[in-house]
């Protein structure tokens, strides 16, 4: 017996997969008994926001992880493609119908119990005790008394409440003639490149960055409406919180408080030496690898609320980043997930936890599909190990493969949550500058090596 818990993008797959193979399994929810701050129905796999599934197209990251997903028998795909209403190149759903065909089929399933309770620590530590297999699939908006134990469980400090992320950009669209390589004083080697500042581009930057445009708190972020509280401001309370949960405050914040708030602060430049002048530079800010292929950069002390466009209009102007490739935007919102380099393993059980897996958001992958491919994952890495075998793991050339490298990488970072992105696949072998050319290597590179991972795995049909 598997115990599931959580029926969203990760729960219904992994019970999906761990169904199929034979195995019984009892699924807990507890919508709509007990809603979380976002959802709204008893459906699973709700859509919680937009309603698309991202880019059909093969030639895009997004696509590429759809194919690898449908190969392993994905039941949000299948269903999503029943209910797939016109959105141009993305997969989008009719949110109802996608979530009550979703329901029912898992309801449906023969192996599958469902039980419509809220899971607990104290049911965690029981079936623990006894030697059951869990696994976790409580997302973004896990409730406080399982996410309390979870974070108990792995160490403290492990688990993080919330988002507070710095943009990432492709290395390989990083002006290298500007930004150069040093840490400061010359010490820990050129693990960060640092875009130089002069006094007017600095200028122009704070300017155009107090003024950009914010994205709105949602109201459950900052603790909900207080009655009796006429003059409770949801932005302030979030923010209050986020500083509370994550000790940050969002970059824009910070340059209010002066011009020279930054220069002083985020991006001060001390211990730096600009190659192209031989001087300091009047403010730097550095860029910081996301993988050991440092195939990714990120944007260090660069968290921020502005809305995705106006964080790609404004980081464009940091000298250095005027042709940046965008691959995850900077975020601060309500968010649950464990910092999984140094608590998971690659098959998602938690070290300290034996019979523990997490799945989905929590594990720090960020979206509907990518939380669903995790579901995917945790299910057939699971089924095989109750089969008696060795799971291996997918090749890092794959989308799936290079998720599970974003949550292994052991890289010095502010571990942060990831959807699936051309960053994170590797690069091909020897130097290939022309963009399309390289893009169309890493997916004909992800094609053949999941090809070959999905015919030599075993079979584990019960
Ligand atoms: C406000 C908001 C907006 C978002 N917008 C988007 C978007 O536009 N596009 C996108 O791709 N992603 C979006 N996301 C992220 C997306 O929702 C997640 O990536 C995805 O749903 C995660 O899948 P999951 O299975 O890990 O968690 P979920 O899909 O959240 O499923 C977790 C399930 O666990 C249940 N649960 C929680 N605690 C317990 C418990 N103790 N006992 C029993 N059941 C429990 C919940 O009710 C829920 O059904 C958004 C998230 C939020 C919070």
């Amino acid at each position: 017996m598997v115990t599931v818990v959580g029926a969203g993008f990760a729960g219904v797959e992994t019970a999906w997969h761990v169904a199929n193979a034979g195995h019984p399994v009892r699924l807990y929810e507890m919508r709509p008994a007990k809603m979380t701050p976002a959802h709204t129905t008893g459906h699973f796999a709700e859509l919680v926001c937009s309603n698309s599934l991202k880019s059909k197209l093969p030639t895009t990251p997004a696509g590429l992880l759809k194919q690898e997903m449908a190969a392993l028998g994905s039941l949000v795909l299948a269903v999503a493609a029943q209910h797939e209403v016109p959105a141009g190149e993305a997969l989008g759903v009719d949110r109802d119908k996608f979530g009550a065909s979703i329901t029912e089929r898992i309801r449906a399933h023969p192996n599958i119990e469902v039980l419509s309770d809220e899971f607990t620590p104290e049911m965690a530590e029981r079936l623990l005790e006894l030697g059951a297999q869990i696994v976790l699939a409580t997302g973004p908006l896990t409730t406080e008394p399982l996410a309390a134990w979870l974070d108990a469980r792995t160490g403290r400090d492990r688990l993080y409440f919330y988002d507070a992320v710095s943009p990432t950009v492709e290395a390989s669209s990083i002006d290298t003639d500007i930004a150069f390589a040093q840490s400061r004083y010359d010490k820990g080697g050129d693990d960060y490149l640092n875009c130089p500042f002069d006094r007017e581009s600095y200028e122009r930057f704070v300017d155009e960055l107090v003024r950009a445009e914010r994205a709105p708190a949602h109201a459950f972020e900052a603790g909900g409406r207080r009655d009796g509280e006429p003059t409770f401001d949801p932005e302030a309370a979030f923010l209050e919180k986020v500083r509370y949960f994550s000790g940050c405050m969002p970059i824009e914040a910070i340059a209010e408080r002066g011009a020279r708030s930054l220069a002083f602060g985020n991006f001060k430049p001390i211990g730096l030496t600009d190659p192209r002048t031989g001087w300091r530079p009047y403010a730097a800010l550095q860029l910081r690898p996301e993988n050991s292929e440092r195939t990714l950069y990120s944007l260090v002390a660069c968290q921020t609320r502005l809305k995705w466009g106006e964080q790609k209009r404004v980081f464009r102007m940091v000298p250095g980043l005027e042709r940046a490739e965008f691959v995850r935007y900077g975020v601060i919102h309500r968010n649950t997930y464990l910092e999984a380099p140094r608590c998971l393993d690659a098959e998602l059980r938690v070290r300290s936890v034996p019979g523990l897996v997490v799945t989905g958001q929590l594990t720090g992958v960020e979206g509907y599909v990518e939380s669903a491919a995790m579901g995917i994952y945790a299910g057939r890495q699971l089924v095989t190990r109750l089969a008696g075998l060795e799971p291996s793991e997918p090749p890092r050339e794959t989308a799936i493969g290079s998720l599970i490298a974003h949550l292994q990488d052991q890289t010095p970072r502010d571990f942060a949550p990831m959807n699936v992105n051309w960053g994170l696949l590797p690069d091909p072998p020897g130097s290939v500058r022309d963009k399309a050319e390289k893009r169309r290597r890493k997916l004909e590179a992800a094609h053949n090596a999941f090809e070959t991972w999905l015919h030599a795995a075993p079979s584990t049909s019960s």
